[in-house]
């Protein structure tokens, strides 16, 4: 099938965009929260994290059970868990690294000026949270100062992650961004090399699909020259969804 993105849209969006929403943040403590809440280490958060997210059989259900889990450190510094958005179902999953204030804010990932962008792209290759994606987090509690998830921040989401993209059984999965990226590969390389290439995705009860990472919204806002390089990544996502259906 041909591939067809619609780059004077995305274009016309990143020349008008803003600046990213962490440089108009009024500064904010960005230090490490406590990782070990009372007695419970960070295995025993991810295995209690586990046990839950094995006996949620609905996204519903799997929801009820992140918003009640108290392993995460960020939870108590936020207005609430940003979960998911999309379609249940749809055949592309898009997974970011965290929520920032404004998914805070409204409860929902990427809807701030990233998440305006991110709607942009996968515009260009025929998707939207409305129709046909499904939309998500590897970190569920919006890190304080706009910082990165650190990785036992994101470890104690990772059971509720893997078992999200068992209920939604997406055909392929978009990793935005290096954190995502990096994290959900074990990969020791940075989001440059990964960015383009498929990648063979498991989780640890066995459902597979493919996984592409990309340059997150973010970044490119922040580096358009960059472009170039997401539109041949959304090319080929475009290509393998056709290919996959
Ligand atoms: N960036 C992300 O990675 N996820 C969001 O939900 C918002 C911004």
């Amino acid at each position: 099938m041909g591939v067809s993105v619609d780059t004077a849209l995305v274009d016309a969006m990143l020349k008008s965009a803003p600046r990213p929403e962490a440089a108009e943040r009024p500064a904010e403590s960005a230090a490490p929260l406590q990782v070990r809440r009372g007695s419970k280490t960070v295995s025993d958060w991810a295995n209690e994290a586990r046990a839950a997210a094995k006996s949620a059989t609905t996204l519903d259900a799997l929801a009820d059970a992140i918003r009640a889990f108290d392993g995460s450190p960020l939870k108590s510094a936020c207005e609430q868990a940003v979960i998911y958005d999309g379609v249940p179902g749809a055949s592309l999953m898009v997974i970011g690294e965290g929520p920032g204030a404004e998914e805070d804010r409204r409860g929902l990932p990427f809807v701030g000026k990233a998440g305006q962008l991110l709607d942009k792209m996968l515009a260009a290759i025929g998707r939207s949270r409305g129709v046909n994606t499904f939309i998500t987090n590897v970190n569920y509690w919006r890190p304080p100062g706009n910082r990165n998830p650190e990785a036992d921040e994101i470890a104690v989401c990772r059971p509720f992650v893997d078992r999200m993209i068992e209920l939604v059984q997406p055909k392929l999965i978009i990793a935005a961004g290096g954190v995502p990226a990096v994290s959900l590969l074990g990969s020791k390389e940075g989001i440059m090399k990964l960015r383009g290439n498929e990648y063979a995705y498991s989780t640890p009860d066995g459902f597979k699909a493919p996984m592409i990472p990309i340059l997150h919204p973010a970044y490119l806002l922040r580096r358009p020259q960059d472009k170039s390089r997401a539109w041949r990544d959304l090319m080929l996502i475009e290509k393998r969804l056709a290919e996959l259906a």
